[in-house]
C-alpha cells in the first residue's frame, strides 16, 4: 500500500495502473475508520483491481467550527487498518492540496438538499459536493463507493453525478452496525460509556417503528418515533422525517411510494448521530 500526500503523487500512481487497463475504485473518507468504512473498502477491493482511499476532513461541509475541530483524527491507525483490507493506495491530501484557493462554486440540487441534513446543516452538501467533485476530477474512479447511513448524501451525489455528467459509477452500500444496533459512526469515539447505551435506542425506536408502520399513520409513527427517543435520558430528536427515498420529500400516506425512508438525526448530549431505516 502507498500513501500520498499530493495530487501529483497520485495521479501518478494511479497512471500507472490505469495505463495498464485496470480498474479504479475509490472511497472516499474522513478518518477515524471503523467497520462501516472497511466495509466499502473490501467491496472496493473486490470489483476493482485498485482501491484507492482517501482521507480528508473536509472543512467546507462543516458549517459549526467547533465540529471540525473536535472531528477525531486517527490517521496511523486508519492507515493500518487500510493496509489490511487491501486497499492500493491511500490519498491523506492538506486543505491547500484540495482548495489552492476558496472554491466558489455553488451547486444547486432543487430540493434534494432543502431538507433534512441540508436544512439543519445549511451548506453541508454544497461542501461535499465541492469536496466530492474534486476528489472525482483527481482520481477518475471507475467506481465510487458511498455508504446508505448518509441516506441525503447519496442521493445528493448521484445527483450530482447525473448532472455534471461525470463518468462514475456510484455504488450504495448498507449500513453496518455495532452489535447494539448503533449504526457505525466516526463520531460514536466520542460517546462515553452511558451516552452509548442511550445512542443505542435511536435504531431500537427505529426498529419498533418499522414492525408498526402497516398499523399506523405516517405521522403517528413519526411522532411516536419523536417521543420514544425524546424520553431517553439525553437523546434530543433534531428531526425524524418520512421521506420518499427517490425524492427526499415528506410523505404523508404509505401508499405514496413503494421506498419510504426514515431519516433521523438526534443529539447524544452534544454528539450529533444521523440514523435511518427503509420501511
Ligand atoms: P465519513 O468518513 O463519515 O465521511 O464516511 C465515509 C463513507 O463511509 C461515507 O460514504 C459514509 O456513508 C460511509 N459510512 C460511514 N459510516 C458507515 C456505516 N456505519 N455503514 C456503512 N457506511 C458508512
Amino acid at each position: 500500500m502507498t500513501t500520498v500526500y499530493t495530487i501529483e503523487d497520485l495521479q501518478k500512481a494511479v497512471s500507472i495502473s490505469k495505463n495498464e487497463g485496470k480498474t479504479i475504485g475509490f472511497v472516499p473518507t474522513m478518518g477515524a475508520l471503523h467497520e462501516g468504512h472497511i466495509s466499502l473498502v473490501k467491496k472496493c477491493c473486490e470489483q476493482n483491481d485498485i482501491c484507492v482511499v482517501s482521507i480528508f476532513v473536509n472543512p467546507t461541509q462543516f458549517n459549526n467550527q467547533a465540529d471540525l475541530e473536535k472531528y477525531p483524527r486517527t490517521i496511523e491507525q486508519d492507515t493500518k487498518i487500510l493496509e489490511k483490507a487491501g486497499a492500493a493506495i491511500v490519498f491523506v491530501p492538506s486543505v491547500e492540496e484540495i482548495y489552492p484557493e476558496p472554491d466558489m462554486r455553488q451547486f444547486d440540487f432543487g430540493q434534494l438538499d432543502k431538507v433534512m441534513e441540508g436544512k439543519f446543516r445549511p451548506g453541508h452538501f454544497n461542501g461535499v459536493a465541492q469536496v466530492v467533485s474534486r476528489l472525482f476530477d483527481i482520481v477518475k474512479p471507475d467506481r465510487a463507493y458511498f455508504g446508505e447511513k448518509d441516506f441525503q448524501q447519496l442521493a445528493i451525489i448521484r445527483q450530482m453525478v447525473r448532472q455534471c455528467n461525470i463518468p462514475v459509477e456510484i455504488v450504495p452500500m448498507p449500513i453496518r452496525r455495532e452489535e447494539s444496533g448503533l449504526a457505525m459512526s466516526s463520531r460514536n469515539q466520542r460517546l462515553n460509556d452511558e451516552e452509548k447505551s442511550e445512542a443505542v435506542n435511536i435504531y431500537r425506536v427505529l426498529s419498533e417503528s418499522k414492525k408498526l408502520y402497516k398499523y399506523k399513520a405516517v405521522e403517528e409513527i413519526r411522532e411516536k418515533v419523536i417521543d420514544d427517543i425524546n424520553k431517553i435520558g439525553s437523546l434530543k430528536v433534531e428531526y425524524f422525517e418520512i421521506v420518499d427515498g427517490n425524492t427526499l420529500q415528506q410523505i404523508t400516506n404509505w401508499s405514496e411510494t413503494d421506498y419510504a425512508v426514515g431519516c433521523i438525526t438526534v443529539f447524544c448530549g452534544d454528539i450529533r448521530l444521523i440514523d435511518n431505516i427503509v420501511y
